[in-house]
């Protein structure tokens, strides 16, 4: 039976050469590559770093087909396929011989004096003063108001995300497909005056964590989105839990976290 890729490149000289590489891989083996999403496709394959990922899985609105990445980036931490790896792993794809795993998103509903919006993330949400000033807000945890903070901010991070900007920020890292998430502060302001979280906090997958904003610092806050900045007029609060939406992840070798863990982070 015919399969169909998705294709994603970043466009650069290295992903494009990759894409000849499993178009001539993958085209005699009946496999139908296609440049644009299609929906009933049987998997999306990711050519470039992890920039390159995220901007798919955003892109294609959190497709629920598999992902396959295959990294020409520096670090590449959600692509287990490499240059060296391809041909090994598309013959593992051809005989449909993978593990799918599954990676939790955080949702955020964002309430403004005029309207309530809703994103999701794979990495993590960063809540930040949009003008490089303090930006002070309130922590609540299931309707318990915690903490009233100041600071640069803070990170709602999943736990596939935890690796990147929660980690540089002090977080934890937390097993990919954990359910749960991790609210990690950013810079906090340390003084008899201020509250502040003495670390991260990692929460069941049925929390939900508000930030809420007092009236005169409601234009000052931003929303950070996997790396995608955006400035919310009349914010007055952004209510992060984690939802049943998921994405799929194709893995050829089942131990490949590990492997990951030890040679792009802590081997290094
Ligand atoms: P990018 O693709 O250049 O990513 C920035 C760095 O984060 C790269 O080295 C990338 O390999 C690494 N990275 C991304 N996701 C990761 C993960 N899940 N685990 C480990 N490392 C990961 O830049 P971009 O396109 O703007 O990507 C957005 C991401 O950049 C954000 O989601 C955020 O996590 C990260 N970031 C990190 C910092 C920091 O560590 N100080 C600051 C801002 C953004």
């Amino acid at each position: 039976m015919t399969k169909t890729v998705n294709l994603f490149i970043k466009p650069s000289q290295p992903a494009l050469a990759i894409r000849d590489r499993i178009v001539e891989f993958l085209q005699p083996h009946g496999f139908r590559i296609s440049p644009v999403y299609l929906d009933d496709a049987d998997y999306n394959v990711v050519i470039g770093g992890d920039g390159t990922f995220l901007h798919a899985v955003h892109k294609s609105s959190f497709s629920t087909i598999p992902f396959c990445g295959i990294n020409t980036g520096t670090l590449g931490f959600f692509q287990e396929s490499d240059l060296q790896t391809l041909d090994k792993n598309l013959k593992k794809l051809v005989e449909g011989n993978y593990h799918v795993d599954k990676l939790l998103l955080v949702e955020a509903e964002i309430e403004t004096s005029s309207w309530t919006y809703h994103r999701w993330c794979v990495n993590e949400f960063s809540v930040q003063s949009s003008k490089r000033k303090t930006v002070h807000f309130t922590l609540s945890v299931d309707n318990i108001p915690l903490l009233h903070l100041a600071g640069d901010g803070l990170i709602v991070s999943t736990p596939s995300g935890s690796t990147a900007y929660n980690l540089s920020s002090g977080g934890s890292i937390l097993y990919q497909t954990l359910k749960g998430y991790q609210v990690t502060p950013l810079n906090q302001l340390r003084s008899k005056t201020y509250e502040a979280l003495p670390s991260s906090i990692v929460l069941p997958s049925s929390a939900e964590t508000v930030v809420s904003f007092p009236p005169d610092e409601k234009d000052k806050a931003i929303l950070v989105t996997d790396g995608m900045e955006e400035h919310f007029l009349g914010l007055k609060k952004i209510s992060f839990r984690q939802t049943d939406k998921i994405i799929h992840r194709i893995l050829f070798n089942s131990n490949w976290y590990w492997y990951n863990l030890k040679d792009k982070l802590i081997g290094s």
